[in-house]
C-alpha cells in the first residue's frame, strides 16, 4: 500500500494532492494491512449501525462551533473596545488566545479533514475559520492531512517533528549540546509557534513550494486569492483596527500575549500525543518499506491522553484522543470517545499495543522525559 492509497483509506481523498505531487517520502510502502486496520473499520461501522448515529454532522458540533467563535468574538471586542486596565487587557489577550486554540482544535481541523459534514461546502466554509485566525488552510492540508498524517513521527517525512535547531524530538535527528536543556527551554519557544506561523512558515512554504521534503502544489486562481486575502483580513482585525484605538505599543504586547498563548497550546497539545516516551519513532527505513502495516504505524505514533476528562475532550476536539483520530480522521471527533473503547478492544485481540496516559500532568511529564531522553548523550 503505498502513501497515496493510504490517505484514500482514511477518507482524506478530499485535500490529497494530485497524483505526482510529492517528493520522495511518497514512495515509501506500509506493509499491506494484517486485517487489523480491516477489523477496526468493521467495529467501527458496527457502532454507527447500532447507534443509528452519523459519522459525521454532530448536533454538539455545532452548538460547540457557535460558543468557540461567541467566545472569540467577545474576547477580541472587549480586549479592543471594553478593557480599561492592565489585567482587564491581560485577561482578555489570554482569553483571546485560548480561543484561536478552541478554533484550531475543535473546528477548523475536524473541517479540514472533511469530518466535520457530510456537506463539502460546509467543511469548505468552516475550515477557512483557520484563516481567519492567520494561518492557511490550504498549507494545512498538506502539512497536517497529508504529510503528518501519513507519516506521523517519521524523522525526515513528518514535518511536525521537525524543530531543528531549537528541539531534538526523534533519535534519528542530530544532538546538539544545546539539547541537554530542551526539557527547559522548549516550553518557552512553543509560545513562538503561532507568530512563526503567522509571519513566516506560511509565505516560506508558498515561496519554497515545498513543506519540508515534501513539494508544495502551488495554490492558484481563487485559493491564491484565499491565500492572501485572509492574510490582509488577519492583520487588519489583529494589528490595524486595534491601532486606531491604542499605542502600537500596546497592540503589539496584546498580540504578543494573545499568539503566545495560542502557541503554547496548540504545541503542547501536538507534543503530548506523539512526543512523548510513550510513542514509537520508527527507523527511517532504508528502503521504501516502512516495516508495518498503516494502522498499526499510526497506533505505535501516537497516544491518548486525559481520556476521561470531559471538559478537556471538549476543548481539545478529542485531540486527546489522537490515536482515534489517526485510525479514523474523517469521522467528527464527537464519537471519539466511543470509538475508543473499539480501538482498545481490537488492539487488545490483535496484540496491538494501545497507549493512554489517564492525566494531563501525566502526559506532560511524559512529553518532559522524552525531551531529556532526546537530549541525553
Ligand atoms: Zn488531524
Amino acid at each position: 500500500m503505498t502513501a497515496t492509497a493510504t490517505l484514500r483509506v482514511t477518507g482524506d481523498e478530499g485535500a490529497a494532492p494530485p497524483a505526482g505531487a510529492l517528493a520522495s517520502p511518497e514512495r515509501l510502502k506500509f506493509e499491506p494491512d494484517s486485517g487489523f486496520y480491516a477489523q477496526l473499520k468493521d467495529e467501527a461501522d458496527a457502532y454507527f449501525a447500532r447507534t443509528g448515529l452519523s459519522p459525521k454532522d454532530a448536533p454538539a458540533l455545532y452548538r460547540k462551533t457557535a460558543i468557540i467563535f461567541a467566545w472569540f468574538l467577545s474576547s477580541y471586542l472587549y480586549l479592543v473596545f471594553g478593557a480599561n486596565t492592565w489585567w482587564q487587557a491581560g485577561l482578555a489577550a489570554v482569553s483571546l488566545g485560548l480561543s484561536v486554540s478552541g478554533i484550531g482544535f475543535a473546528i477548523q481541523h475536524d473541517a479540514n479533514h472533511h469530518a466535520y459534514s457530510k456537506q463539502r461546502w460546509v467543511n469548505g466554509l468552516l475550515g477557512f475559520s483557520l484563516d481567519v485566525v492567520g494561518g492557511s488552510s490550504y498549507i494545512w492540508r498538506y502539512k497536517h492531512n497529508v504529510f503528518h498524517h501519513t507519516f506521523p513521527n517519521l524523522a525526515g517525512a513528518d514535518d511536525d517533528i521537525d524543530l531543528r535547531p531549537f528541539a531534538r524530538l526523534a533519535p534519528a535527528q542530530p544532538r546538539r549540546s544545546l539539547h541537554r536543556f530542551q526539557q527547559y527551554y522548549m516550553w518557552a519557544l512553543y509560545g513562538f509557534l503561532a507568530p512563526k506561523w503567522h509571519f513566516v512558515d506560511d509565505y516560506k512554504n508558498l515561496i519554497n513550494g515545498r513543506i519540508g521534503p515534501h513539494r508544495l502544489p502551488r495554490p492558484r486562481g481563487a485559493a491564491m486569492v484565499a491565500f492572501f486575502g485572509f492574510k490582509l483580513f488577519f492583520m487588519t482585525w489583529a494589528f490595524v483596527v486595534p491601532m486606531f484605538f491604542h499605542p502600537w505599543w500596546m497592540v503589539l504586547g496584546g498580540y504578543a500575549l494573545a499568539a503566545g498563548v495560542t502557541g503554547t497550546s496548540l504545541a503542547i497539545v501536538f507534543q503530548l500525543a506523539h512526543c512523548v516516551d510513550g510513542a514509537d519513532f520508527p527507523a527511517p527505513p532504508e528502503g521504501q518499506s516502512i516495516g508495518m502495516p498503516f494502522a498499526e504505524h499510526q497506533v505505535r505514533t501516537s497516544v491518548d491522553f486525559a481520556d476521561g476528562n470531559r471538559l478537556l475532550t471538549w476543548y481539545l476536539g478529542g485531540l486527546n484522543y489522537q490515536v482515534v483520530h489517526h485510525l479514523f480522521p474523517h469521522v467528527c471527533h464527537a464519537h471519539y470517545p466511543a470509538l475508543a473503547k473499539v480501538v482498545a478492544k481490537v488492539c487488545e485481540e490483535r496484540g496491538v499495543r494501545y497507549r493512554h496516559e489517564p492525566t494531563l500532568s501525566g502526559a506532560l511529564a511524559a512529553h518532559f522525559r522524552w525531551l531529556r531522553q532526546m537530549g541525553e548523550a
